[in-house]
């Protein structure tokens, strides 16, 4: 076991219990710049996803501890609404480097608490710098326009500004990547932030802020509350609150969306996903074979932008057989043990509905062309492993297709041509991400053009774009107008106010009431 929260020697975020006898060490809250221990007496088991072992304990905050979080968010925006945009980026540029300096160590806890590969979780960490980095450019990227000479000494100009409070709902999957992707591109704005991480993956954030109250960020500026459902609901319903960023599932994503616009708030909220690998027959099979691969199985399927479905067109339907022997080939072991190209999902319940749907796809007549239902680790016998599967001759009529499995599973279609493949992907409901691959630049431009998916690869498996341009899943995968970071995020944080000045020379007297609208 090379992983573990240290229990003797822990960091601000963690203590060992003291509401039971047990050493694991529980999550505190951050509210107003201290880490505080929570009275709830509802607790929920954080278990290492390779061992099942319980690894920690994150509280359900009481009601009161989630009054205080938001009074700290609403007390400091007041103050912070003050500080100079050039302060607020100072803070980030410390901050980029301080996440920098102890991404490894971010990692870890990912590995340990999410199951992730170390790589991987690097990466994790890695592509939510990267919106660190970009929230730095928050100079340019708050400016406002101006149009001078309107009519005679009148000018008009616009100030970027931002919101007040605003909160943010993150998933397991990414727990350093995601919420990097809410709370820094709201702060530099100028709002304050009330962060819920997922309940079984808090550590990684709970770091992240310790590394932003070393960069200089003043207390009370980004809270962290811990919980589920009350949580959820508590941040929907507060007035206080102007907007809410959202990433998870569907079920959640929705009531969440329809429940906080329903209490006036602005909300964006990324959701599922079923993204589509077409492979065309002109395609460079040795590099589409191993990006596949690659993207089906890497993190153990457990992305919003796995290549989950694969659309084999005409000829390259003869290329199956290959994509089972790399597949067979990946290592499937603890995230912390060297080599591991794929670690455990994260709980022994999706294991089991990840089984589930293997065996529906089977019963449904799909070819189950690799098993990895029965794959043993070794020394790891108790984790939520599955290996790599792959379900062939799959239609969309089966439930395989139709759900989002979220585990190392690839099912494969068939299409005879182009035009087929564009609207088997058009007709899934979701619009998260797609590839196409081919060396052809018509079809790839046919495809990009056609293709009614939010985020398009093309020879790119997982085209997640950079933080300088906005994260664009469409249809079912994503609620609301305005997308997660780039343009689009300092959008989502802000609002506009728009002022039209007259600035005479002389004070010229305006003889008569103006009674009808200036034309
Ligand atoms: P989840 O919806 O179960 O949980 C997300 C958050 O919502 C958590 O903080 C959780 O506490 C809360 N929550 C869960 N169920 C709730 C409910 N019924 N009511 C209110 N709140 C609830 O999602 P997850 O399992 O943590 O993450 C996996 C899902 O996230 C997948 O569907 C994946 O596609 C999606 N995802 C999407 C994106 C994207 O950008 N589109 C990125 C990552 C993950």
């Amino acid at each position: 076991q090379l992983l573990r929260i240290p229990t003797k020697v822990n960091p601000a975020w963690c203590s060992s219990s003291s509401y039971s006898s047990s050493s694991v060490s529980t999550t505190k809250l951050f509210i107003d710049g201290k880490f505080a221990e929570s009275r709830s007496n509802e607790w929920i088991d954080i278990h290492n996803p390779a061992t099942n072992e319980v690894v920690g304990r994150v509280p359900k905050a009481t009601k009161s501890e989630m009054e205080t979080a938001l009074a700290a968010c609403t007390k400091s925006f007041r103050s912070c609404s003050e500080t100079s945009v050039l302060s607020r980026q100072q803070i980030f540029l410390r901050y980029q480097q301080l996440i920098k300096d102890n991404l490894k160590e971010v990692a870890k806890i990912i590995t340990l608490e999410q199951g992730k590969t170390l790589a991987d979780a690097e990466g994790d960490v890695f592509r939510g710098l990267q919106v660190v980095e970009h929230a730095c450019s928050v100079t340019s990227l708050m400016l406002g326009e101006t149009l001078p000479s309107i009519t005679k000494d009148m000018d008009t100009y616009t100030y970027r500004l931002p919101l007040g409070v605003c909160a943010g709902i993150a998933p397991f999957n990414f727990p350093a990547m995601i919420p990097l992707w809410m709370f820094p591109m709201a702060m530099v704005c100028g709002n304050t932030f009330l962060m819920k991480p997922s309940e079984r993956v808090p550590g990684a954030l709970m770091f992240l802020a310790k590394l932003l109250q070393d960069a200089g960020a003043p207390d009370g500026t980004l809270n962290i509350i811990h919980g589920q459902h009350e949580a959820v609901n508590f941040i929907c319903d507060q007035p206080d609150i102007k907007a809410i960023s959202f990433v998870g599932s569907n079920q959640a994503g929705e009531y969440i969306y329809e429940r906080g616009s329903r209490n006036g708030k602005r909300v964006q909220s990324n959701m599922g996903a079923k993204n589509h690998g077409v492979v065309m027959p002109d395609a460079n099979k040795e590099n589409t074979l191993n990006q596949l691969v690659g993207a089906a199985f890497g993190a153990a399927g457990q992305r919003c932008m796995a290549l989950s479905t694969a659309i084999l067109v005409g000829e390259a339907q003869k290329w199956l057989p290959e994509l089972v022997e790399r597949a067979k080939n990946l290592r499937v072991n603890a995230g912390d043990q060297p080599g591991a190209d794929l670690g455990p999902l994260i709980s022994h319940q999706a294991k089991e509905r990840v089984c589930q749907l293997i065996e529906s796809g089977a019963k449904e007549g799909a070819s189950l062309l690799l098993d990895g239902r029965k794959i043993k680790v070794q020394g790891y016998e108790n984790g939520n492993f599955v290996g790599p599967t792959i379900l062939a001759k799959v239609k969309p009529s089966m439930t395989c297709y139709k759900e989002e499995i979220f585990g190392p599973v690839l099912v494969v279609l068939e299409a005879d041509n182009l035009d087929e493949a564009i609207e088997m992907v058009n007709r899934n409901p979701y619009g998260n991400g797609t590839a196409i691959f081919t060396t052809n630049g018509a079809t790839a431009r046919k495809y990009s053009h056609l293709v009614d998916v939010g985020q398009v690869g093309v020879n790119v498996p997982i085209p997640v774009p950079l933080p300088m341009f906005s994260f664009t899943g469409s249809r079912s995968s994503f609620r609301g107008d305005t997308n997660f970071y780039g343009k689009q995020g300092v959008q989502f944080y802000t609002q506009l106010k728009t002022i039209t000045s007259q600035w005479k020379e002389e004070d010229a007297t305006v003889a008569r009431p103006a009674v009808v609208m200036p034309t």
